[in-house]
């Protein structure tokens, strides 16, 4: 099976090189040539364990893979850098499960593909005899840069570095980057939003003078972020984890749909449910929790994509996004595989600020359900949560859960529902020690003990060592001197 571009049908290419490139020289973001349709049943499914799972939906999409090359990038990545033996815990609290996809080394979802990516794109390398360095480029939100730089430190050949919104992430997601070790990393606060951060990056991948530069020096460009193929496809590999664990544990029937609800912000971990679905998982809803950043809930209510408005910080930073890159893959689908047109609004986003979609368009989207949560909502959920099932959960999965109960009471809907748990409270501690009223603290690493008391749990070892870390990355740039810092770092002969 090939890939196509988002942009343009005919650039094709086999999965290997579609994970090296990571972006589509047009711009467009790798899909399936075709979607994959499931061969096994789901109920053939049951009782795998998650690394054999993965194994069985990864085949679908990495086709150039030989099966002994795909099971050791799969071994290499889920394994005992989890703190959970099953990788994916599955969590039943006030009538919902909640999906813990946060119990990998950076405590949160993102490691549910970053630990696989650099394996994925090592062993591409290797099918495809390419002895090029690697540069990864990545703009982050606050998770995935630490995430991309647990998984790509210290792989032979590959250098990465990470671009993030210098006051737009959390103190212990900004501990956790700038502390970071490994000769062949290199971290960035720019001043500036994500957004900023993320058109920066796909500016620089279509920025024919730096790829020139960086070729004479014999390295490659490619991305971490949710737009590369290799990180979305591992992520479809958790929901039916989740379906079948339901199904396992007899809270379904087989066949039975569920929800699922996905805090979003750039579109990406919603969009593998969404694909998990086209594969044949019986899901009904695909409900997509915003933040106050709400950019997404009026997509879905009115067809029109709308970034003129303020851009608001808020206690789920790593949803403060208002371009969801990955947006463009679920647009290219419901104008049934258009590229043209795909092209088109994607254009109209950049030169207009905005784009409406057509009502045949829409129409499709009815599998959606999009909302958003204020930020006294995720508060005052997490404060609730805990009251009444003592279970402890991050602002971002505070957001799912408020939309969760929100849908749950305006359309009496009864379904089963998988809400996607996407960070650990640990990681956002400071806001969630607010939430539940705790006050007079010093600083954020007490506020971790506290909760840690309260919740009768431990504060996650990659967090407490974090504690007393010398900074390594100091560099600060302004948004135009993004390819400065790159040729400066490549420059720097690492
Ligand atoms: C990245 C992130 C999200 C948003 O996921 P997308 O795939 O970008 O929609 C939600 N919660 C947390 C904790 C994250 O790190």
């Amino acid at each position: 099976m090939n890939y196509i571009s988002t942009r343009n049908k005919n650039i094709l290419k086999s999965p290997s090189q579609a994970i090296i490139q990571g972006i589509s020289e047009d711009g467009g973001l790798f899909v399936p040539e075709e979607m994959p349709i499931l061969k096994e049943s789901i109920d053939q499914l049951m009782g795998k364990g998650y690394k054999d799972l993965a194994f069985t939906i990864m085949k679908y999409f990495f086709t150039d893979f030989k099966e002994e090359e795909l099971r050791n990038c799969i071994d290499l990545a889920y394994n005992n850098k989890f703190d959970s033996e099953e990788i994916v815990p599955i969590v039943q609290r006030d009538g919902a499960f909640f999906l813990e996809l946060f119990h990998g080394p950076t405590l949160a979802f993102k490691d549910m593909a970053l630990s696989i990516l650099p394996h994925l794109i090592n062993t591409a390398l290797k099918k495809l005899s390419i002895d090029k360095k690697i540069l990864i480029l990545t703009a982050t939100s606050g998770d995935t840069g630490k995430a991309a730089l647990e998984g790509f430190s210290d792989v032979d050949n590959i250098k990465i570095m990470v671009f993030y919104p210098q006051d737009g992430v959390s103190q212990i997601q900004k501990l956790q980057m700038l502390t970071h070790q490994g000769d062949n990393t290199s971290v960035v606060g720019i001043n500036g939003n994500f957004d900023d951060a993320q058109n920066g990056v796909k500016n620089l991948f279509n920025d024919n003078n730096l790829k020139k530069e960086l070729s004479d020096n014999n390295i490659l460009l490619s991305s971490a972020n949710s737009i590369n193929i290799g990180r979305l496809v591992p992520q479809i590999v958790y929901y039916f984890y989740g379906y079948l664990n339901l199904l396992e544990n007899k809270e379904i029937k087989s066949g039975e749909k569920i929800n699922v609800v996905v805090p979003t912000g750039n579109f990406g971990n919603i969009l593998a449910a969404y694909y998990a679905k086209s594969m044949g998982l019986p899901i009904n809803k695909l409900i997509c929790a915003s933040n106050e950043n709400n950019v997404l809930t009026d997509f879905f209510n009115t067809g029109t994509y709308d970034i003129q408005r303020d851009f608001k910080m808020t206690s789920s930073p790593s949803m403060d996004i208002l371009i969801s890159s990955n947006l463009e893959r679920l647009i290219f689908e419901i104008s049934d595989r258009e590229d043209g047109l795909t092209k088109e609004l994607v254009n109209d986003l950049q030169v207009r600020k905005k784009y409406k979609i057509s009502p045949e368009m829409g129409e499709k989207l009815r599998d959606f359900y999009g909302d958003f949560a204020h930020e006294n909502q995720v508060e005052k959920s997490i404060a609730q949560l805990f009251k009444t099932s003592a279970y402890l959960i991050d602002t971002h999965t505070s957001v799912a859960y408020s939309v969760y109960k929100d849908y749950k009471e305006s359309t009496g809907d009864k379904s089963k529902t998988l809400i996607a748990s996407t960070a650990s409270p640990f990681k956002f501690g400071a806001s969630v020690g607010k939430a539940l009223g705790i006050k007079d603290i010093k600083d954020d690493f007490e506020m971790l003990e506290v909760l840690a008391r309260m919740s009768n749990s431990d504060i996650p070892e990659n967090i407490k060592d974090l504690k007393g870390k010398r900074i390594i990355h100091k560099n600060i740039c302004q948004k135009h001197e993004m390819k400065s810092m790159v040729e400066k770092f490549i420059g720097s002969g690492v």
